[in-house]
């Protein structure tokens, strides 16, 4: 009941947090094209539905690029069925897709590219930084949707640095960028079509966090920078997933030292999900018609 110790109360009092399920590990990087040196924090294959609706994380570096004449990154490929969100951390990333959105996003700037019944697109470091070379630091997280939402028109939200509300948490603990979902009475800078939690959190050394996460909401923790305690886990995570259950209406986090780290977090889709490659869908013979789609050139063309 860390809450109801003393000091100024927080909006909207926490009654139970959240406890930690799982720890996962982060696994070895692999590289994405050229030009994302990743490791997946999170996929298919290792939680499968259990953070739905986040499906996969991918967090690139930080990784230092010598510069070059052509941009680094991966050429135009498909996807259908989910989401696509790119948060930047350092560096610049361009994108162009087959919906005729095209653009830059740097530090603090947000991409939240909805698929659904499909994009073509490529994604590269900017011409900029590939000139100057430098440091690239970002995660990719995909947002799964549900069956009636797979096959919907695109939507491309580019969220700027500035357009992301940012909340000073209670007593001078630090700030959450609030991306997507309610933060108390604050709302997030994306639209989402399930309710999804999409917060980046700064504490000070020592401080404590009381992160409104709601009650049945899957939920993780990755501590992205420094080091820090969730819930009640009396051990130091660093660079890892901590993957919450889903009773409880809040997120403790104790930083150790001036920790950043990404909360994510969302109403469950309870449908079967099949994620193969670049596609999410709920059923096989969904994967072998997004496949046909690409092959007979029909993914990601306007009807
Ligand atoms: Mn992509």
């Amino acid at each position: 009941m860390l809450s109801s110790r003393g000091g100024p109360r927080v909006e909207t009092p926490m009654t139970t947090a959240k406890k930690v399920e799982t720890v996962l590990p982060s696994p070895p990087i692999h590289w994405v094209g050229d030009g994302f040196p990743v490791s997946s924090v999170l996929s298919p294959q290792s939680v499968r539905n259990r953070l739905s609706p986040f499906i996969l994380m991918d967090y690139a570096g930080p990784a230092r690029f010598e510069p070059s004449k052509q941009p680094r990154g991966v050429d135009t490929h498909p996807h259908r069925g989910f989401e696509a969100v790119t948060v930047v951390y350092q560096g610049e990333l361009e994108h162009r897709d087959s919906s005729g959105n095209s653009g830059s996003i740097g530090p603090g700037d947000v991409q939240w590219m909805t698929a659904a019944s499909g994009v073509l697109h490529e994604e590269k470091h900017s011409r900029e930084f590939t000139r100057q070379g430098g440091v690239l630091e970002m995660a990719q997280l995909w947002v799964n949707l549900p069956a009636k939402h797979k096959m919907t028109s695109p939507r491309y939200q580019e969220l700027g640095c500035d357009a992301i509300p940012t909340v000073a948490l209670p007593d001078d603990a630090g700030t959450a960028r609030i991306i997507a979902g309610d933060f108390n009475r604050t709302p997030g800078a994306a639209k989402t079509v399930t309710p999804v939690i999409l917060w980046d959190v700064r504490l000070r050394q020592g401080a404590t966090a009381r992160l409104p996460v709601p009650e049945g909401f899957n939920s993780a923790v990755f501590v992205r920078r420094g080091s820090a305690w969730i819930g009640e886990t009396r051990s130091t995570m660093s660079r890892q997933l901590a993957l919450l259950e889903t009773a409880g209406d809040g997120v403790i986090v104790q930083s150790e030292e001036d920790s950043e780290f990404l909360i994510v977090g969302g109403e469950p889709i309870n449908e079967p999900v099949v994620a193969y490659g670049p596609f999410v869908m709920n059923t096989q013979q969904e994967i072998q018609q997004a496949i046909e789609d690409v092959r007979a050139g029909k993914l990601g063309q306007p009807d």
